[in-house]
């Protein structure tokens, strides 16, 4: 059984061990480059043409060539099937600026890992988290558009930093706050709130970026008669929700158990949650889908 699986985008499958990138990559130099992260469940790769269709946005926000879908498509058909079908994994989908001055070929892989040790245990127990200020306004992604708020780079340090802040301060996880005490997003995942059959999700206007597992679990509701809404809330309609979740592409929906130290019982329709969010990112999900919502 493999552990780790590497495809480059001629469909090779190659030695995770053997070197790939240069010392002069401009993704290492500079974190400038665009990622996507998803999960492998049951020998496929979920909601991949959605993770496709943002791979190509986020390629655009940074003036980076247009991803061929055919070949990313063929990548991670190889690499899935290397990693077989009776475990999870977490796939990896890297695009890079590619070598500095050397030639104008991006840098472009597939990779598959085993998902992180906490997946599981925040899946079932729930995860604590802590609120921590981006220090921006809701109003800056409109105004300044090359801080590239809604794609998703290589450029993650300050949301790892967070992420290890939370760790000394005993907490799992972040959601991130605007000036105006609206809440963002997380490092990694989309924040949606719940409400009797209502659920909210911070719009993409604010600055969060589109998330795949968010859109997956919209989509279900809404099948099954919840009211989804985008629109801003506070840090304070996180304490007064029936429920708060953090949505993400490998761990899928994870309920906040503990808000900045404030205990969060579990509601009635956690269970229900967390079955639309399966059932919505094993959809047969089109890339056209992701333009339209
Ligand atoms: C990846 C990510 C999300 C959303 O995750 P999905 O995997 O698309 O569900 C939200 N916010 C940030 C900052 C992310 O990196």
């Amino acid at each position: 059984m493999v552990d780790r699986v590497l495809v480059t985008l001629d469909g090779v499958v190659r030695d995770p061990d053997e070197p790939l990138i240069t010392a002069d990559d401009i993704g290492v130099l500079r974190g400038d480059g665009v990622f996507e992260t998803v999960l492998v469940r049951d020998g496929k790769a979920c909601a991949i043409e959605l993770h496709l269709a943002r791979l190509r946005r986020s390629a655009e926000a940074l003036d980076l060539p247009e991803p061929d879908a055919g070949r990313w498509r063929t990548a991670v058909e190889a690499a899935v099937k290397e990693w077989g079908g009776d475990r999870e994994g977490a796939l990896r989908l890297i695009l890079t600026r590619g070598r500095d001055g050397v030639d104008s070929e991006t840098t472009a892989f597939v990779s598959v890992s085993p998902v992180p040790e906490r997946v599981n245990k925040a899946r079932t127990e729930g995860i604590s988290v802590i609120t921590l200020t981006r220090g921006i306004s809701v109003d800056l992604a409109q105004n300044a558009p090359w801080l590239l708020m809604g794609a998703k780079t290589l450029s993650y340090a300050t949301n790892m930093a967070a992420l290890r802040f939370a760790a000394r301060m005993d907490a799992d996880d972040v959601v991130f706050t605007s000036t105006e005490h609206r809440v963002l997003e997380g490092p990694r995942s989309s924040v949606v709130i719940q409400r009797d059959k209502q659920l909210l999700t911070p719009p993409a206007r604010s600055g969060v970026l589109p998330g795949i597992t968010q859109r997956s679990l919209f989509a279900e509701a809404e099948k099954a008669g919840w009211e989804c809404r985008y629109e801003s809330f506070f840090t304070a309609d996180l304490i007064t929700a029936d429920s708060v979740w953090l949505l993400g592409s490998v761990t899928l929906a994870a309920r906040v158990a503990s808000l900045d130290g404030l205990k969060m019982s579990p509601p009635d329709c956690a269970e229900e949650i967390v079955e639309l969010v399966d059932r919505g990112v094993s959809r047969p999900w089109k890339m056209s889908d992701w333009a339209q919502g």
